[in-house]
C-alpha cells in the first residue's frame, strides 16, 4: 500500500455535503483504505472573481491503485457528483487532486505528482500538515514544515466541520 494524500475542494451546491459524499465514495474504492482526515477549511476562491468561498480538506488514502488508476477513480467520483468543466479554476461541485503518492514523482500528460501548486497553496498545506505532520518529506527532499513557513495562513479558516463523523458508517472502511 502507498500512502497517497488527496486534496478535496468544493464551492458549489452544499460544499460540506459534497465533501462528505466524496469521503464515502473514496472509502468504497477498491484496494484502498482511508486514513486520517483533516479538518474542513474555508477560504476565498482563487481564479475567476465572484465565486463562492471554498471548503477544502485533505485526507490520507492508503492504496494499491496505480497513480493513473487512482486519477481515473477520482475523476469518476467528480463526475458522479455533477462536476462540469467550464473555465479553468471556475466554481465546481467537487475537485479531487492527488497531492502526494508516497515518494513517487509522476510526470505524464495527465498527471503531475507531487501536485505542482501544492507548495504555494495555504488551503493544501495547512490541512496536509494537520494530518501528515511538519516532518512529512516530499520526493525532492523538502519537508512540509519548511514549505508552510513560506505560505501565510492569510484568510484560511479552520472550521469546526468534520468529515469523518457519521460520514463513514462502520463497515465502509476497507
Ligand atoms: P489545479 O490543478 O491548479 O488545482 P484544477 O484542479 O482546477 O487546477 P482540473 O480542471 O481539476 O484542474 O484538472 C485538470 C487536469 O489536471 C486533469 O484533467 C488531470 O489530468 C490533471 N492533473 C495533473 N496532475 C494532477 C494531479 N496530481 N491530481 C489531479 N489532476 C491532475
Ligand atoms: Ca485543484
Ligand atoms: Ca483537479
Amino acid at each position: 500500500m502507498i500512502a497517497a494524500y488527496i486534496g478535496l475542494g468544493s464551492n458549489l451546491q452544499e460544499p460540506i455535503q459534497q465533501l462528505r459524499s466524496a469521503v464515502l465514495a473514496l472509502a468504497r474504492l477498491p484496494s484502498s483504505r482511508i486514513g486520517k482526515i483533516s479538518s474542513v477549511y474555508r477560504s476565498a476562491a482563487v481564479g475567476p472573481a465572484g465565486q463562492p468561498d471554498y471548503l477544502n480538506a485533505v485526507l490520507r488514502l492508503d492504496t494499491s491503485l496505480a497513480p493513473a488508476a487512482l486519477l481515473d477513480a477520482l475523476q469518476h467520483i467528480e463526475q458522479e457528483q455533477g462536476r462540469v468543466r467550464t473555465v479553468r479554476w471556475g466554481a465546481r461541485t467537487l475537485d479531487l487532486d492527488i497531492l502526494l503518492y508516497g515518494q513517487r514523482q509522476v510526470s505524464t500528460a495527465r498527471l503531475t505528482i507531487p501536485h505542482p501548486a501544492m507548495g504555494q497553496r495555504n488551503f493544501v498545506l495547512y490541512p496536509l500538515v494537520e494530518i501528515g505532520g511538519a516532518n512529512l518529506v516530499l520526493p525532492d527532499g523538502s519537508d512540509l514544515g519548511t514549505l508552510i513557513a513560506r505560505v501565510p495562513r492569510a484568510d484560511l479558516v479552520r472550521t469546526r466541520l468534520r468529515l469523518e463523523q457519521d460520514a463513514i458508517v462502520p463497515g465502509d472502511r476497507k
